[in-house]
C-alpha cells in the first residue's frame, strides 16, 4: 500500500540478502513483493551456486515473474573447509560460505545504479554485513525466520555459551530473566556444543544484533503477544533491538506451468477430510519412521496428502515412491491418499478447503502458512528451532504437540501413537475453532492499519530519503 509520506520523498531502495535453504528464501520473495507493492525499489541478492534445486528453480522463476525486482548475484568462492570426513549439514556450510564471500558484497552493492537506502539481511549474516552497511552509511535490519521464542534463545546464546558448565544436559530448564523458562529438552542439543557450526553461527550473529535497527519477523503481534511485550516493552534482553512483527508475510504464489496432479486430487476430496504431512524442504524422514507413519496413516483412516522427503537435499532424492513405501500400504490406501515427491506448492495445498489438518515439523514458514489459513497443526518438531516453534504453536492454540515424541533423530514414533494424534487433530472441534480465530487475527494484522501493516510502514518511512 502506498504511503502518503512517500509523495514528497524518493522511494527507498532496499537490498535483501537471504541465506541458505528455501525456509530462508521464501520469506524474502514475500518480503520483496510486499516492499515493491509499497513503492520501494527492491534488490534481491542471491548466493550462487545454491544448495538445492528448489532454490535455483525458484529464484529464476521469481525473477521472471517479477521483473520490477532487481537482482544481484554473490558468487561464492569454493570452500576450503570441505573435507571428506565429518559430514556437515550442507545448508550450514552454505551459511558459512556466504559469510566467507561477504567481502564481495560491498563492491557488488556499489555496482548498483540506484543508491541504496537500507539493507535487510538474514540473521545468520548480520555479523559480517553490519560493517559493510556501516561503511556505506546504511541502516541495517536483521530478518529472523524463526519464532520469537527461538529468537530470544538465540539472543541469549552468548550467555549460554559462556556458562556451559551451568547449563548442561543435567539442567531441566533455561531461565532467561523476564521470560517464561524454556525446557532443556526443547533446546537444540547442538547449542550446548560450543564447537558446533550451528552454535557458532548463532552466537556470532546474536552478538551483532545490537548493530541492527530492528529485527523483522514473520509473525504478528497477537500470536506472540506476551513474549513481544516482555522483549519490546519491558526490554528484558536489553541488548536486543526492537522486534518488528510484519507477518504473516502474505503468501506469494510462483506461477507454475500446467495442472498439478495434487490440485485435481484435492478437488475430489470432501471438505476438511485430508491431513497434509510435510517436514519442509530440508528434513529427511528415516526409513524406519516412514514405516511407522504408514501404519499410523492407515489406521487413522483419514485421507492424507504426504509430501515425502527422504534426503536432506532435494538433488539427492532419486528413489521412486515404490522404493520407499511398502506395496501393501500403497495398495490399501490407493483411494485415500496422495504421495507427493519433489516440490509442491504448500501454500496452495494448505489453502484448499479439503485440508483439515497439518502434520508439520514446525519450520517457521510452515507455521505462519498454517496460521494464515487457519489449519490446525500437529507439531512434530525434528531439529533446530522446531521444538520452541512447537511451543509457540501450542500457546497460540493453533495446534497440538506431543512432547514425548522428542527430536526426530532420537526416537521412532510408533504407528499407534501417530494414529491417535492424527485422529485427535482431525476431530478436535475446539482446536479447529481456535485455528479459525488465529486465521482471523492473522488477516487483521496485515490489513490496512493492522499491527503488521503499521510496523512495516514505519520501517519504510524510517529509511525513506527526503528529496
Ligand atoms: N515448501 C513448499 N513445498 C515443498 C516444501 C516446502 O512450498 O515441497 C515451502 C513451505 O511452504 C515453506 C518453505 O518451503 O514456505 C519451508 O520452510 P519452513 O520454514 O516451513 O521449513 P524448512 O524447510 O526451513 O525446514
Ligand atoms: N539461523 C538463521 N540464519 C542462518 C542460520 C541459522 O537465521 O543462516 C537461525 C534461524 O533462526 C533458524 C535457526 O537458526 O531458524 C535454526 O536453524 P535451522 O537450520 O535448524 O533451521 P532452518 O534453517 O530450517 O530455519
Amino acid at each position: 500500500m502506498a504511503n502518503s509520506a512517500m509523495s514528497t520523498t524518493k522511494p527507498p531502495h532496499i537490498a535483501l540478502l537471504p541465506s541458505a535453504g528455501m525456509g530462508h528464501l521464501m520469506p524474502y520473495f514475500r518480503l520483496a513483493v510486499m516492499l515493491a507493492k509499497r513503492n520501494c525499489v527492491v534488490t534481491l541478492i542471491t548466493a550462487q551456486p545454491t544448495v538445492s534445486a528448489a532454490e535455483s528453480d525458484h529464484i529464476s522463476s521469481f525473477l521472471r515473474h517479477n521483473p520490477e525486482i532487481n537482482h544481484l548475484e554473490l558468487q561464492l568462492t569454493p570452500s576450503s573447509q570441505q573435507t571428506d570426513s565429518a559430514p556437515v549439514d550442507p545448508f550450514f556450510l552454505q551459511f558459512d560460505l556466504i559469510s566467507q564471500s561477504i567481502h564481495l558484497l560491498g563492491p557488488l552493492l556499489s555496482s548498483s545504479s540506484l543508491p541504496l537506502s537500507a539493507m535487510f539481511v538474514d540473521f545468520g549474516l548480520l555479523a559480517k554485513t553490519a560493517p559493510i552497511a556501516k561503511d556505506l552509511h546504511l541502516p541495517i535490519y536483521a530478518v529472523s525466520t524463526t519464532s520469537v521464542q527461538f529468537l530470544s534463545l538465540m539472543a541469549y546464546a552468548p550467555v549460554l555459551a559462556s556458562n556451559l558448565t551451568e547449563f548442561n544436559t543435567a539442567s531441566t530448564e533455561i531461565k532467561i530473566p523476564g521470560l517464561p523458562p524454556m525446557a532443556m529438552s526443547s533446546i537444540p542439543p547442538a547449542l550446548l556444543d560450543p564447537s558446533h557450526i550451528f552454535t557458532s553461527i548463532i552466537v556470532t550473529n546474536s552478538q551483532a544484533l545490537p548493530r541492527a535497527e530492528g529485527i523483522l519477523m514473520n509473525t504478528f503481534e497477537w500470536f506472540h503477544e506476551s513474549m513481544l511485550s516482555a522483549l519490546n516493552k519491558d526490554r528484558v534482553i536489553a541488548s536486543l533491538p526492537p522486534i518488528l512483527p510484519i507477518g504473516p508475510l502474505e503468501p506469494y504464489h510462483i506461477p507454475q506451468d500446467g495442472d498439478h496432479f495434487y490440485r485435481s486430487w484435492l478437488e475430489n476430496q470432501p471438505s476438511e477430510s485430508v491431513v497434509y504431512i510435510s517436514f519442509g524442504n530440508r528434513t529427511a524422514m528415516s526409513r524406519d519412521q516412514v514405516r511407522e507413519l504408514e501404519k499410523g496413516l492407515e489406521k487413522a483412516r483419514w485421507r492424507f496428502c504426504w509430501n515425502l522427503k527422504t534426503t536432506k537435499v532435494d538433488k539427492d532424492d532419486h528413489d521412486d515412491v515404490e522404493d520407499i513405501l511398502s506395496d501393501i500400504f500403497l495398495k490399501r490406501t490407493k483411494n485415500k491418499g496422495l504421495i507427493i515427491r519433489g516440490w509442491a506448492d504448500q501454500q496452495e495445498i494448505l489453502a484448499h478447503p479439503a485440508i483439515g489438518g497439518f502434520v508439520s515439523h514446525c519450520g517457521w514458514n510452515s507455521i505462519m502458512e498454517a496460521a494464515w489459513q487457519g489449519v490446525p497443526v500437529l507439531a512434530w518438531p525434528q531439529h533446530g528451532d522446531q521444538k520452541l516453534n512447537a511451543k509457540a504453536v501450542e500457546e497460540a492454540g493453533l495446534g497440538l504437540w506431543e512432547r514425548d515424541w522428542d527430536w526426530g533423530l532420537d526416537r521412532i514414533v510408533k504407528g499407534e501413537e501417530i494414529e491417535r494424534k492424527i485422529v485427535e487433530l482431525m476431530t478436535d472441534e475446539k482446536l479447529r475453532e481456535r485455528a479459525r480465530k488465529v486465521r482471523e487475527e492473522a488477516r487483521k494484522a496485515v490489513e490496512s492499519g493492522g499491527s503488521s501493516d503499521r510496523v512495516i510502514n514505519n520501517v519504510i518511512n524510517s529509511v525513506v530519503v527526503p528529496f
